[in-house]
């Protein structure tokens, strides 16, 4: 199914691989004009249910910070995945990823020599997944932080990163947010934005990426109430995605079970990917951890004080954080479908309106008949200021329009006909159903609208 999810995404122009034209470069993907459209519904799904919170606020940081970011963060130091190599073919692949396929548990967060205790009492089940071979080197632990030369002219200048996650930004502008006045604990810094990972292997096209997107929400709170936050947090990110139209049959909570040392509570929120369960968001009450450390480091006093109470206190954090591409990759496996519609077999992605890169397309029935192409850029005019997600589609005969626009998504098309002409109503054609309506014209952007 993957296959045929980044077939449909090439064919179709929502997401290409990138610098394709070059023999391409791992861990990157362009997106085409549908991709766009449906990244954005979901970015501005994910704002709108942040901006609901009264005291939530949002931030748009630099992708390049000081280095110090990144050593007050434990990202130098800590932020690793475990690479082994293939003696045979030199593949490189993430050691805790072949153990768990064979169904032996090994954390991301073990030691160098835990992990390579559990991969040698495994060694005979585990093979390289390109060559099939059985001889690996050692594991070694693997930092995820890309490095860059920005700004850097001397040698004895700091490294510069690009940021790992969105999070350190939300971290470091916390006292600016606070002191703005406009917020109090417990309150949200909400952001998306661009992060760089050197992942061992992008795999899975738009689930591990090195260049990726996250949508990340900091929640700071105070310490006795931290945990009834992330409570809150964890069954209303759940809600998110069902009220979103996922199928809630795929979606799970998963409890971390090895929680970092300064962690209070973690899990994960899964989806049932084509490949299997896997982390779609992680939810995490990370006690006082991140602003603690930035004050050590920086020496900047991060503490809260509470006019209220007069108490002083360095808030605790609960964290949600998911990347855009995940969700694209997860939105478009739940919408995929295949079935049979009249007679013919036919690919329709069952998009919840609301996502979907178009609304909807209009069409003259007869694309030579000049009366009826007039009436349809009539409808399709007003229909496409209104809503913007609308396409107009004249190529290739109406059953082929139809195809093209179930792949992509389109919950209607609206064609213009002879009848429209003596009574001003068009066919509407639903998408999941292939059943039609006459639909008076001025009654058509009421329809739309009740049904997003
Ligand atoms: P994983 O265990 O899958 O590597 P993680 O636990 O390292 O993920 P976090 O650091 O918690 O992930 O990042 C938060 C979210 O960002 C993830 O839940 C995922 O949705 C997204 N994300 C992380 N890494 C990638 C990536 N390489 N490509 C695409 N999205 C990613």
């Amino acid at each position: 199914m993957m296959e045929k999810i980044v077939s449909l995404c090439k064919r179709r122009g929502f997401i290409f691989p990138g610098s394709e034209i070059y023999g391409g470069f791992a861990g990157t993907y362009d997106w085409g004009h549908l991709g766009v459209a449906l990244k954005r519904n979901i970015t501005d799904a994910w704002s709108k249910a942040m901006q609901d919170h009264r005291n939530m606020t949002f931030l748009d940081s630099s992708i390049f910070t000081s280095g110090k970011v990144w050593e007050a963060s434990g990202h130098v130091s800590g932020f690793s995945d475990p690479l082994v190599v293939c003696n045979v073919c030199k593949e490189k692949s993430r050691a805790d990823h072949l153990l768990e396929s064979v169904g032996a548990v090994a954390d991301e967060k073990l030691s160098d020599a835990d992990i390579n205790k559990i991969f040698d009492e495994n060694r005979d089940k585990l093979k390289c997944p390109k060559c099939g071979s059985k001889d690996f080197g050692r594991v070694r632990a693997t930092n995820l932080l890309a490095t860059s030369n920005l700004g850097m002219f001397e040698d004895k200048d700091e490294q510069v990163y690009l940021r790992g996650e969105t999070a350190q930004g939300i971290y470091i502008n916390y006292k600016n947010v606070l002191d703005t006045g406009f917020v109090s604990i417990p309150f949200g810094i909400a952001q998306i934005g661009k992060a760089f990972r050197n992942e061992i292997s992008p795999r899975q096209f738009l689930f591990r990426k090195r260049e990726f997107e996250q949508m990340e929400m900091q929640y700071f709170c105070h310490p006795n109430e931290a945990m009834d936050a992330y409570e809150a947090w964890k069954n209303e990110r759940m809600e998110y995605y069902r009220k979103l139209g996922i199928n809630p049959d795929k979606l799970r909570f998963k409890p971390h079970e090895n929680l970092v040392f300064y962690a209070k509570a973690a899990c994960d929120i899964e989806y049932e990917f084509p490949f299997g369960w896997n982390e779609l968001e992680g939810v995490h009450y990370r006690g006082d951890y991140d602003l603690s450390q930035h004050q050590k480091f920086s020496g900047v006093d991060m503490q809260y004080y509470d006019e209220d109470t007069k108490e002083k206190y360095i808030p605790h954090i609960v964290e949600t954080s998911v990347g855009v591409d995940r969700t694209v990759l997860m939105v478009l496996a739940d919408a995929y479908t295949e079935d049979t519609l009249g007679d013919s077999q036919r690919i329709v992605l069952k998009l919840p309106p609301k996502l979907a890169p178009m609304v909807c397309a209009v069409s003259p029935l007869l694309k030579n008949k000049p009366e009826l192409v007039s009436k349809a850029q009539e409808v399709f005019e007003p229909l496409k200021k209104e809503f913007g997600r609308v396409v107009w589609d004249d190529n290739g005969n109406i059953g082929k329009r139809y195809r093209r626009q179930d792949e992509i998504g389109t919950p209607w098309c609206i064609v213009v006909d002879f009848d429209t002409l003596e009574n001003n109503t068009v066919t509407v054609r639903d998408r999941d159903t292939g059943g039609q309506e006459r639909v008076q014209i001025s009654d058509l952007s009421q329809y739309i609208k009740e049904r997003i």
